[in-house]
């Protein structure tokens, strides 16, 4: 948000706070004028604040700026379009955050194991389809969930992988640092191999270095129609997995920023802004 902004509404906001409380010490008031008033206060009161309106602006938006870091390796939701930018579901959610707030919102493309740690000081916050964890919850606030996923399992066609049960010893491959990892790990046995990009696990399934990789449902639909005829992606709950909820990552204690960034997503699907996203990047894939 703009600094000049940003005053002004604060100034507004104090104006109005001064003009509220005058009328509750007015004792010589005519019955009419005390009536009118509180009808003006009841409306100023009523009246919804919209995303830009919060009088508090976070450190984060200060300087006009929203920086966001992703890792655009996870197709619907974030990948590199031809002209070489991160683009996507959540790209394209953050940059209408952005509008709503009235700050410019820069993509950082980074590596998603290092997303949680960098946020607060190399970026503000991250949209990365990243799921609400207790461990990612000591480090970082989140804002609303935003999407509920699952984890999948692919696998090469005519596999006979099936259940729980048939992942123990299994040769996995996952994307670092992701929920697929940490369920991975926890399969006895089996030997979890760590991509920075999940394309490349589906590469090594495909030539038979892997007998499955567990990614999270939609990357791994885009991935089956990708290879399609080679790989087939299985819905985690037939192994037992739970639902994961995707939400946007914020430094820590930044209640105000979460605050503003909530109400923005509220008013993007109060609008229809938000299910015309969905059917533009996620329903097309
Ligand atoms: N939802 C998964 C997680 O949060 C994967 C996210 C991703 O790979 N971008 O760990």
């Amino acid at each position: 948000m703009k600094k000049w902004l940003a005053a002004m509404m604060a100034a507004v906001l104090c104006m109005s706070l001064l003009t509220a409380c005058g009328s509750t010490v007015k004792e010589e008031v005519t019955e009419e004028t005390a009536q009118t008033e509180q009808a003006e206060t009841e409306e100023t009161t009523q009246e919804e604040t919209s995303a830009e309106d919060t009088a508090a602006v976070s450190e984060a938006l200060a300087d006009g700026v929203l920086n966001v870091g992703t890792n655009a390796e996870f197709p619907p939701f974030e990948y590199v379009n031809d002209a070489g930018e991160p683009d996507g579901f959540d790209i394209a959610l953050i940059k209408a955050i952005g509008e709503k707030l009235g700050v410019e919102v820069q993509v950082d493309n980074m590596e998603f194991a290092s997303l949680v740690s960098s946020i607060g000081s190399k970026i503000d916050a991250s949209i990365a389809g990243m799921t609400v964890t207790d461990e990612r919850k000591a480090s970082v606030d989140f804002s609303n969930s935003y999407y509920t996923a699952v984890q999948y399992v692919i696998l090469p066609e005519g596999s006979a992988i099936a259940t729980a049960d048939d992942l123990k010893g299994k040769a996995i491959g996952v994307q670092l640092g992701t929920t697929g990892d940490f369920i991975a790990e926890e399969i006895e046995d089996a030997t979890v191999s760590q991509y920075n990009k999940a394309v490349d696990a589906v590469n090594d399934l495909v030539n038979g270095r892997l007998d499955c990789v567990i990614i999270d449902k939609n990357p791994a639909m885009v991935f089956e129609s990708k290879f399609e005829g080679k790989v087939t992606a299985v819905d985690g709950a037939q192994f037992n997995f739970e639902p994961e909820d995707y939400a946007i990552a914020m430094p820590k204690g930044d209640t105000v920023l979460v605050e503003q960034v909530n109400t923005a997503l509220q008013e993007l699907i109060d609008d229809g802004t938000f299910d015309a996203l969905v059917s533009q990047y996620i329903e097309e894939n």
